[in-house]
């Protein structure tokens, strides 16, 4: 019998637990299937621990994720905190959780269902077969590196600096490896190696890296170029590494390839294989309550867990093979849907992904 693995869900605020309870369900439905076994600790998050604990990150709740194997995120935020002083807004929490838990590491998913494939501004031949996954440095570079004003010779000057460090790198490529011996054992790092120091730093260190991945095609391109092969080649991308800054950019180039929101998974991942899963959306609350959110950006962050953080890869597949197979069937929620008549809601979904689960 499988061990029991330990889930923390916090599901947040707006459409954050209508989507994580379809989630759940489809993570029920994996146990029935696949045999494994799965514990649910719920914990208060954003705004909702504002409200009822004067905190959006509780300490019992930030317990409770280190306890756990795996963390399940819906959204924070919303408009009734958007005027909270900063210790008291949901988006503090996010941060916090984040330093707190060590995740260094952000990846996104982009992967084209050929049932979707029209919705995209990109051109069909162009997209097919697009199924690739950006891995972000997330905790180090210019968006932490010093900050000033200084006065200079033609008057104010503003200075940022990108520092990364040898083991910063380090362990954000052999994370990169990791994944890509997992799936098509292809990697472009991504860097500005013709100009950025920086960069020339992380490049000598990935080449380090890859030695220890005889099995991993590397190759490395230039981000400006790697930001134009994505719209002209996607499909010749695997896993993408690169630093804070350029992944910030490159990852939501990478989401847009593939159309909705409602459809984007994540994960954050820390050492090891623990990782904070959650959809790349927020809390949508212009939807929430109404029953008509996509639980799919959710459920597909459950399938990214048990391929990372378990090693599930049977479940992982069949949670992905069942999205697949309820969209082929013209199931859409009104996100995704073109005849917005024939929409069904976040329920709905949820059931029928479930129910098509399947060895
Ligand atoms: P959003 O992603 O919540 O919503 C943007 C638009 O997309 C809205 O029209 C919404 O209805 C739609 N949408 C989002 N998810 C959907 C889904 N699953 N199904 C159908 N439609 C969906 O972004 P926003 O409106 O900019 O932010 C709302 C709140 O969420 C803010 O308080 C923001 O700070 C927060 N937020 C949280 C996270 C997070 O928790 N990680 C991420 C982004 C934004």
């Amino acid at each position: 019998m499988a061990e029991t693995k330990k889930i923390a869900v916090i599901a947040g605020d707006g459409i954050g637990p209508e989507v994580v309870a379809e989630a759940i369900k489809v993570i029920r439905k994996t146990e029935e299937v696949f045999g494994y076994k799965f514990e649910f600790e719920h914990g208060l998050f954003g705004g909702i621990a504002i409200d009822e604990r004067g905190t959006p990150l509780p300490d019992d709740t930030l317990q409770l994720c280190k306890n756990a194997d795996a963390v399940l995120l819906g959204a924070v935020g919303g408009p009734k905190w958007d005027n909270n002083p900063k210790e008291l807004r949901p988006e503090t929490g996010l941060l916090g959780i984040r330093k707190a838990l060590g995740l260094f590491s952000n990846l996104r998913p982009a992967f084209v269902f050929d049932c979707l494939i029209e919705a995209s501004t990109i051109k069909e031949e162009v997209l097919r077969g697009t199924d690739l996954i950006v891995v972000r440095e997330l905790t180090g570079g210019i968006y932490f590196g010093e900050k000033f004003r200084r006065e200079g010779p033609n008057g104010q000057e503003a200075v940022d600096t990108c520092v990364y460090s040898v083991p910063e790198v380090e362990r954000i490529a052999r994370q990169a490896f990791e994944i890509a011996m997992k799936r098509g054992k292809r990697l472009a790092s991504v860097d500005k190696a013709n100009v950025l120091e920086s960069s020339r730093l992380w490049r000598e260190t990935v080449i380090r890296i890859a030695a220890d991945y005889p099995e991993v095609e590397l190759e490395h391109v230039l981000v400006d170029n790697c930001a134009m092969q994505l719209l002209r080649r996607p499909t010749s991308f695997d896993v993408i590494v690169t630093e804070n800054m350029f992944g910030d950019i490159l990852s939501d180039e990478a989401a847009m390839l593939t159309g909705s929101i409602g459809m984007l998974s994540s994960a954050s991942m820390g050492e090891g294989s623990f990782g904070l899963y959650e959809p790349v959306h927020g809390s949508a609350p212009d939807i929430a309550g109404q029953g008509i959110a996509n639980p799919i950006a959710t459920i597909l962050s459950v399938a990214l867990m048990f391929r990372l953080t378990f090693g599930y890869e049977d479940a992982a597949s069949a949670i992905e093979a069942a999205v697949k197979s309820v969209l082929d069937a013209g199931h859409r929620t009104g996100d995704i849907a073109v005849d917005k008549s024939k929409a069904i809601g976040t329920v709905a979904m949820g059931d029928l992904i479930a129910a098509a689960i399947a060895k």
